[in-house]
């Protein structure tokens, strides 16, 4: 055999090992759970585990050049603190903490619900390492439910980078997660990433599969199921476009829990700036009533 016919046979044979051996289904996406987590900014590794030091790694993560490291931290909050939060890799430009809402509770702190790396005017945090802390101002989030994919994949869905779907997850019980925000990447691998609060909720655990539903198509199978089930003419689903907000305070809770887009509050309701800030994430408007 000649070099390159080897180099050929070589080739193919690696390629099919890369394919996953089971066929998934149309619109799959594979679910990952993150567990609580850190990112660190250089100098703060020096800070935590002493000058010079740097990470080291424990295992990859799915999406290429990320790593899980050895070193884990401790995080402190005004109510208590949560030990052995693990440190992802590489280092980043800021420092930036993700936990649960769970864990926001028991740290008795308020952390938004933020994009990755979107950490401007979030909560603040304390790091205890063991060379020594840090208090960041802000840098503490609860991560936005997100897809990452290649330019393929978004082309396979039909899908573009910022844009919102959701995700319906069968099982016991079935959940779905609406506002997933798509993050196209050449280097991602499609992979949907949600936070252990979003998973226990629907009993989904790590490697669980995804249905990617656009919010047109949802309206689609509604009104077709709907057509088979009575004979007469449907009535046409009513999808309230506003959600009247009626109570004296919108917090940013209520505007992640609301799925409509458009938010109408009472003249004298108070909105938090924070509310205000994941109303922008999540391209909702918040209007006062006539
Ligand atoms: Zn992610």
């Amino acid at each position: 055999m000649n070099q390159q016919l080897i180099e050929q046979i070589v080739g193919e044979i690696l390629g099919q090992l890369g394919k996953s051996p089971v066929q998934l289904p149309e619109r799959a996406v594979p679910i990952a759970v993150s567990a609580r987590h850190v990112h660190l900014q250089p100098e703060h590794v020096e800070v935590l585990f002493g000058a010079g030091y740097e990470l080291t790694q424990r295992s990859e993560l799915s999406q290429p050049g990320q790593f899980a490291a050895n070193e884990t931290v401790m995080i402190a909050g005004p109510k208590s603190s949560i030990e052995r939060v693990r440190i992802l890799g590489p280092v980043r430009k800021a420092t930036q903490v993700e936990v649960s809402f769970t864990d926001a509770m028991k740290l008795g702190v308020k952390p938004p619900l933020r994009e990755s790396g979107n950490i401007e005017g979030s909560a603040p945090i304390t790091l205890i390492g063991p060379k020594g802390s840090v208090h960041i101002d802000q840098g503490l989030i609860i991560a936005q439910a997100h897809i990452h994919m290649a330019p393929a994949d978004a082309t396979r869905f039909g899908v573009e980078d910022g844009e919102y779907v959701t995700v319906e997850a069968d099982g016991v019980r079935a959940i779905s997660f609406r506002n997933v925000r798509i993050r196209v990447n050449e280097r991602y691998r499609l992979e949907m990433h949600i936070d252990t609060d979003e998973a226990n909720a629907g009993f989904i655990t790590q490697g669980s599969i995804g249905r990617l539903v656009k919010s047109g198509d949802a309206k689609e199978v509604a009104s077709v199921q709907a057509t088979t089930e009575a004979v007469k003419a449907p009535t046409p689903v009513n999808v309230p476009e506003a959600y009247e907000f009626t109570k004296k305070l919108l917090s940013a809770e209520d505007v992640s829990e609301i799925s409509e887009k458009e938010i109408v509050i009472n003249k004298g309701t108070i909105v938090t700036a924070l509310a205000r800030d994941t109303a922008r994430e999540l391209g909702k408007t918040i209007s006062s009533r006539k």
